[in-house]
């Protein structure tokens, strides 16, 4: 059986950044954290040399100019590496709290029942997914698109269900935003993130997945409190479930993210 490997296409990536991300890829896949993926990117044009590239070989020497970052100087690792050890949006997905489409209520987008619980977080973007309401019994079924014999990913983010497009039942307006969640556990994540960002100023790394991704007013220690009680009332929503509790904030804002342009080979059908 053929093991299964994601393909992931990122695109135009500075090298810098492009290098940071192999390098957290490989402790990740060490770790069995994630699938064996193949990553496709182009970078700008860049120079690296080494300790050992003679001088006469070197950028000032030869006279030549280039557009993009030059890189190395001795040292081509540890400068631009950084470490991403941050939960992935992704992991959040294996319970989504969205709108029925059918009365309005509280549905729940879970990955298909009897299904083996994903090896990687990654696999959730993949999986067959279940729309169930159990106010109306609305029931709905979603599986990926395939593309060359491949199954292609959903992209996470925005306040919209990935799969079913529905919008999320955990949504409330704070500062002039809407603050989302996909369930109780992601509200948890980003009250801690929110929390203890202040107490240890620095503490937590920028470039952590989930958090990377946070708009910048849900970063600066401006609007705290109102975040903090914002995800309360998200906490108060996730626990009621009839059409009249939907949020006003509950509908479609127009903001799904770009296509995540990724595909799945697995080793067999789900
Ligand atoms: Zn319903």
């Amino acid at each position: 059986m053929v093991g299964d490997i994601e393909r992931i296409d990122l695109g135009e990536v500075p090298y810098g950044e492009a290098v940071g991300r192999m390098t957290g890829r490989v402790g990740q896949r060490r770790a069995d954290e994630i699938p064996d993926r193949l990553a496709l990117l182009t970078h700008p044009p860049v120079i690296t040399y080494s300790a050992r590239t003679p001088p006469g070989a070197k950028l000032a020497s030869i006279g030549m100019r280039i557009r993009g970052g030059v890189t190395g100087s001795g040292d081509t690792g540890d400068s631009v590496r950084h470490r991403d050890d941050g939960v992935p949006l992704e992991r959040f997905t294996g319970r989504v709290l969205v709108v029925c489409p059918r009365c309005g209520g509280r549905a729940v987008v879970v990955p298909r029942p009897g299904l083996p619980a994903p090896r990687y977080a990654t696999e959730l973007l993949f999986q067959p997914r279940r729309l169930a309401c159990p106010g109306c019994g609305a029931v709905a079924e979603w599986v990926a698109a395939m593309r060359d014999n491949a199954l292609v990913g959903v992209a996470p983010g925005g306040t919209e269900d990935p799969f079913f497009r529905r919008p999320l039942w955990l949504q409330t307006r704070c500062v002039g935003h809407i603050l989302w969640a996909y369930d109780e556990v992601h509200v948890d994540a980003l009250a801690a993130y929110v929390g203890a960002r202040l107490r240890e100023r620095g503490g937590l790394s920028p470039t952590r997945a989930m958090v990377a991704r946070l708009p910048a007013w849900m970063k600066t220690s401006e609007h705290r409190a109102e975040i903090l009680a914002g995800l309360q009332t998200l906490r108060g929503l996730a626990e009621r479930s009839a059409p009249a509790d939907r949020s006003d904030a509950a509908h479609e804002h127009g903001d799904r993210p770009r296509p995540y342009r990724s595909l799945y080979f697995r080793g067999g059908p789900y």
